[in-house]
């Protein structure tokens, strides 16, 4: 059986709804048994992106159900949004950004081949939270945590992500390696000089590797236009706080 409601979205979960439904209230048809979080979904808006939602003026659960003539009023994280903790899954499509994250310190996982059963399971398994582009994966129930990103280009998508979870106090860079996610750790010249171009083994002295997969770091000009970037970086968190 089908019911009348009235849904408006606030804010940043316009982005999600078609052209003729933002910033205004408009009538659903809604089944008696839907609960909240797949009407929501079903309008567009996946539930990660959703801080409250009041019914008639009330706060309710995304597991409950309407009745006829509802009105519906859904609000988004306010931003930016605190984590307890900064460990992030990141779908197959957003590779750049993985790599990015990890050169700032951050634990992210990335696995090119993973689908998105395997992505929402890693997720709920080590609470991280799921970056993506992909609406229809955040609106998994296993995902507690996500963030649909809006931009396109990966560098545009680390300023977004920095500044939505107010990362940059958190910020350690060449932390960690970006090709595995695993942690750097100082080595001496001597353990690693077999592995190194002749230039940088005449004139680089300080390097990094991998305890994960043993690749070998130092710092050349790639490391300091990072560094340059990194600056920029908390100078926009700074402006924005
Ligand atoms: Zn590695």
């Amino acid at each position: 059986m089908l019911i009348r409601a009235c849904f408006r979205f606030e804010g940043e979960l316009n982005d999600f709804l078609a052209p003729e439904k933002e910033n205004l209230e408009f009538e659903h048809l809604v089944g008696v048994t839907d609960t909240l979080k797949h009407l929501i979904e079903s309008i567009g808006v996946p539930h990660t992106e959703i801080e409250s939602v009041h019914v008639n003026g009330k706060a309710r659960a995304l597991s409950e159900k309407l009745e006829s003539g509802d009105r519906v009023h859904v609000f988004p994280h306010a931003t930016p949004v605190r984590l307890r903790s900064a460990r992030f899954v990141i779908d197959g499509h957003l590779g750049r950004l993985a790599a990015y994250l990890r050169m700032l310190g951050f634990d992210t996982s990335y696995d090119r081949a993973a689908d998105d059963k395997l992505l929402a399971a890693l997720a709920s398994a080590e609470q991280r939270l799921v970056l993506t582009r992909d609406v229809g994966l955040l609106k998994r129930r296993e995902i507690e945590q996500g963030y649909c990103v809006r931009s396109d280009k990966p560098r545009d998508q680390l300023r977004e992500v920095t500044q939505r979870f107010a990362l940059a106090s958190q910020f350690d860079p060449f932390s960690r390696c970006m090709d595995c996610n695993g942690q750097l750790c100082p080595a001496p010249k001597e353990e690693v000089v077999d592995t190194l171009p002749p230039h940088t083994r005449e004139t680089k002295n300080h390097f990094s590797r991998c305890t994960h997969c043993g690749k070998v770091f130092w710092r050349g000009t790639h490391y300091e236009r990072m560094l340059g970037w990194i600056e920029e970086l908390r100078e926009q968190a700074r402006l924005c706080s």
